[in-house]
């Protein structure tokens, strides 16, 4: 169906513009003369594109920094793994016409070779299926790798959307058989196959895999993709029923059972689990405790400002702290009672969920010189050894922006990580080049971040913090480590910045932290890159 969707000066270059054919949404972008339509909605979850930034012919989703190129349709960046189709688009007497199959679709998969073991007779194995290893594995047919695709793991089900756990599917509002990234016939037409194993060594000098039912393997390259696992708290009773952690969807699963079975809960760990896990509990009807050893939730990242900002949505929203504290015990006959805080004092809980960080998963790692951690150290490609690679939450890289070795434990970090390390794998690597980013709902905040925020020494604040309308600039000596807050158009517009090395100067947000940084990365061209 061709519809006419408003003039041509109406249009204006370099904003995206929001227009309907028939019941479609779509986004209309002028480039120079040319103008390109495309479907309205990000392929990563549906939001509106109209909405996004614009910066060359990189289109933004304002959500998630998910990144599409106007001129192909092609996914740049993750968290979106699918493109956009083009519309055909033209001007008529000054109006424009676009034209959208009625039933077609509103994405399209990335080009990927195919399989072909007479072309390519080598064996890749990707250790885990999480964000990391599940892109990483259809990254590999992106760089035109043809030969066998082995992506293992030990979780049953198809590869999903792990930040969801904590946030939607725990409210409730998504369902589990949602949560997948990719249909199991996605797997079987590009011939990943899944492997459903634990994987008990890994000898990184010979790159055999010995699995827990004894198999073996030794693959021509081994991508370890493991992410990594919850902190436990040695107090006794933690391993009553009623204790619960939260990393897969199997967790949120128990939590949502426990959930319902009870009428209070208490929350330790006032990190982003802990906090996400305390909001979608209060949504479910349940009394709230969240115990932390620090002052403020979130604090020790944020600092005090946000720190109170943060506890502040979440008391609105009924959830009572107990900063300052830790848990001596966890009560109970069997199940959990109560919790015992550090001070003799108890808290009622029938339902305790333990958010106090992560480890590396690299236990099975062998031969190979691992960080204090338990983290991997990879070169600049996300290589760790010859042969073997490693992304996500266990890789230590060399940060391009900040000039700093860092372990980063953000989903869509993880996602360019797979898939940078695939292109190095399949022999097309280059740089790792993908700007830290992450997102949070905190109650009625919707929070983004940008570049890594470790060592920070300052913050000077844009906009009005306590209203929630904001950016918070971190940083360290004359170096703008990086900024996070509600503006997400800002937050987008700085990565943009700090991606091109446009990013402006502690000294500069100090004298005027309200500068508009979408103006100036509109003044700043595109220096493509990373573009896959
Ligand atoms: P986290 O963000 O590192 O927070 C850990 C929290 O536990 C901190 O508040 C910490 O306090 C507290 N803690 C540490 N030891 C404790 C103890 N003995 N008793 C009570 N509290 C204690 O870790 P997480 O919340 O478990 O999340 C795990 C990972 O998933 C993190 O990397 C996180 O960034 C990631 N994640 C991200 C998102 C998102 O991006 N939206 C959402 C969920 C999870 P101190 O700071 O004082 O040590």
């Amino acid at each position: 169906m061709e519809a006419r969707v408003g003039r041509y000066d109406e249009v204006r270059e370099g904003v995206p513009r929001a227009v309907k054919v028939g019941r479609h949404p779509v986004v209309l972008i002028r480039l120079g003369d040319e103008l390109h339509a495309l479907p309205g909605r990000c392929t990563h979850r549906p939001r509106p594109l109209s909405k996004g930034l614009l910066h060359g012919s990189r289109l933004l989703c304002p959500s998630h920094q998910a990144a599409f190129d106007v001129r192909t349709g092609d996914a740049l960046e993750p968290p979106a793994l699918d493109a956009l189709p083009k519309y055909p688009v033209r001007v008529v007497d000054g109006e424009v016409l676009v034209e959208v199959d009625d039933g077609g679709p509103d994405r399209r998969p990335m080009l990927m070779a195919p399989y072909d073991p007479d072309a390519d007779g080598r064996t890749f194995a990707i250790l885990g299926a999480g964000g990391a290893g599940a892109v990483g594995a259809e990254a590999l047919r992106r760089a035109g790798y043809q030969g066998r695709v082995l992506l293992i793991g030990s979780e049953a089900h198809l590869p999903y959307d792990r930040p969801n756990c904590s946030e939607e599917f725990l409210t409730g509002k998504v369902v589990d058989d949602r949560l997948a990234l990719r249909s199991a016939g996605f797997y079987e037409e590009h011939h990943i196959e899944r492997v459903h194993a634990r994987v008990d060594r890994l000898d990184v000098p010979t790159r055999e895999v010995l699995f827990d039912d004894g198999r073996r393997l030794r693959p021509d390259a081994v991508l370890v993709a493991t992410g990594a696992v919850p902190r436990l708290l040695p107090v006794p009773g933690i391993d009553r029923d009623g204790v619960l952690t939260l990393r897969s969807v199997e967790d949120g699963a128990a939590i949502i059972e426990a959930a319902e079975r009870t009428t209070h809960s208490t929350i330790v760990g006032a990190g982003f689990i802990g906090l996400e896990v305390a909001a979608a509990l209060r949504t479910r009807g349940l009394e709230v405790t969240v115990v932390a050893p620090e002052s403020l939730p979130l604090g020790p990242l944020l600092g005090e400002r946000l720190g109170r900002l943060v506890m502040a949505v979440h008391e609105a929203a009924g959830v009572r702290f107990e900063m300052g504290h830790t848990i001596a015990e966890v009560a109970g006959d069997g199940g959990v009672r109560a919790v015992v805080l550090d001070d003799g004092r108890e808290v009622p809980a029938g339902l305790v969920v333990v958010g106090i960080g992560v480890r590396p998963a690299t236990a099975f790692v062998e031969g190979l010189a691992l960080a204090p951690d338990g983290g991997i150290e990879v070169d600049e490609q996300l290589r760790a050894a010859s042969g073997v690679w490693a992304a996500g939450d266990v890789a230590w890289y060399p940060e391009p922006y900040s000039g700093r070795r860092v372990r980063i434990e953000h989903w869509r970090t993880a996602q360019q990580h797979g898939i940078a390390a695939a292109f190095s794998m399949a022999g097309r690597g280059a740089p790792f080049a993908g700007v830290p980013f992450f997102w949070t709902r905190q109650q009625r905040l919707h929070l983004a971040f940008v570049g890594h925020l470790a060592g920070w020494e300052e913050v000077v604040f844009a906009g009005e913090v306590e209203a929630g309308d904001f950016v918070a600039f971190f940083l360290s000596g004359d170096r703008l480590l990086g900024a996070g807050g509600t503006r997400t158009a800002q937050i987008g517009a700085l990565s943009e910045l700090i991606r091109c090395g446009a990013a402006p100067c502690a000294e500069e947000l100090r004298a005027g932290p309200g500068l508009d940084l979408v103006a100036r990365m509109g003044e700043t061209p595109d220096c493509e890159g990373p573009a896959r």
